[in-house]
């Protein structure tokens, strides 16, 4: 395996006759050199804004919209997380930074409970900010000149509760190219997100509830800051072209040969932390590539072709 150190990936090349991935065009950063790589297989796995980025730009003449875009789903679905966090002091030090965040963490409230008035829900982790993260948070309450000197001498005797929000995904949070160009000639990208009403409605249960438990547990002082965190989606795994990027083996529905493999598949957001899933995502795609459980010529090999799969039911 040979790693290109410092190289930004401009294109994926694709051959307008058979609809085959032939490469991806990059530019060397220590001399500004295009260079094209030739390949018979691309994965890209530049995550969620940037995977997109490099999809759009790569249009061609069979994909005038941009590569694997003809359904307009490149870019579509991003999604983050709320993740707002309540701090408490208390009367003894509790030096929050030796413990690894999150060190104690609860999915009581991850599923849908109808109760609650909003779909899906929130998981709790305890969270360590350090000093300027710390700052941020102080500073998120409006905190500012001797007022936040005293708050940042006082870290010893503050402890940090957070939540992570499973936002919904939806069709208008996406990556788009904007007009203007980075140093390569590449359009940076545009990203318009918004919250829904669920989100905001599961985001304020949630900033309740650890409100709730730091002042339960006996906090003289509580300060809040509402975050976000986690990005993923915009070119998302699914059963259809017309409402997805990629198939479930990470194969793109346009070009056979060309896969994407990064938090950019996801096709919903959970409350967890997303990086060990999208690790064994792609751990579980190298694998299939090898095997070749998942064909680059053509349809996965241990799946039934969807109209052969039909017609049994
Ligand atoms: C501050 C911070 C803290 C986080 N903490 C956690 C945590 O505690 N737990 C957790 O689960 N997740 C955490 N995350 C999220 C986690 O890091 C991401 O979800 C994860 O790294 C995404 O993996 P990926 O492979 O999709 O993308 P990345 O890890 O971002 O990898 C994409 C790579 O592609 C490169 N790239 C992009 N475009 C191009 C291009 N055109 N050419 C060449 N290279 C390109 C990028 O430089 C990057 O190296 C955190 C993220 C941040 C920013």
């Amino acid at each position: 395996m040979e790693v290109r150190a410092n190289s930004m990936a401009i294109r994926v090349e694709v051959d307008d006759a058979t609809g085959r991935a032939t490469g991806v065009r990059y530019v060397r950063e220590r001399d500004g050199a295009e260079r094209l790589q030739r390949a018979t297989v691309v994965a890209v796995c530049g995550y969620s804004i940037e995977s997109p980025r490099l999809l759009l730009n790569s249009a061609s003449r069979r994909f005038p919209n941009g590569l694997c875009n003809n359904d307009d789903q490149v870019g579509r679905y991003v999604m983050v997380q709320g993740a707002t966090q309540t701090a408490g002091r208390y009367p003894d030090e509790v030096r929050m930074y030796k413990a690894p965040p999150p060190e104690v963490s609860s999915e009581v409230f991850y599923e849908t409970d109808a109760s609650r008035g909003f779909a899906r829900g929130f998981s709790i982790q305890t969270v360590a900010p350090l000093p300027i993260g710390w700052a941020e948070h102080v500073l998120a309450e409006g905190h500012w000149g001797r007022a936040l000197r005293e708050y940042m001498r006082d870290y010893n005797h503050w402890a940090t509760v957070g939540v992570l929000n499973e936002l919904l995904p939806q069709p208008d949070n996406r990556v788009t190219l904007a007009d203007e160009n980075d140093q390569h000639g590449m359009p940076v990208a545009r990203f318009d997100y918004s919250l829904c009403e669920n989100d905001s409605a599961n985001m304020a249960y949630s900033a309740k509830v650890i409100r709730d438990i730091v002042l339960a547990s006996g906090a003289q002082d509580v300060l809040t800051i509402q975050r976000f965190a986690h990005l993923v989606g915009g070119c998302r795994m699914g059963t259809d072209p017309s409402n997805s990027v990629i198939s479930s083996d990470h194969q793109s529905w346009a070009v056979p040969n060309l896969f994407v493999a990064d938090g950019s598949a996801c096709p919903t957001q959970g409350s967890a932390n997303p990086a060990l899933t999208i690790m064994a995502l792609a751990s579980r795609l190298a694998e299939r590539l090898v095997t070749r459980t998942v064909d680059p010529a053509g349809r996965s090999r241990d799946r039934e072709p969807a109209h052969s799969a039909r017609s049994t039911r």
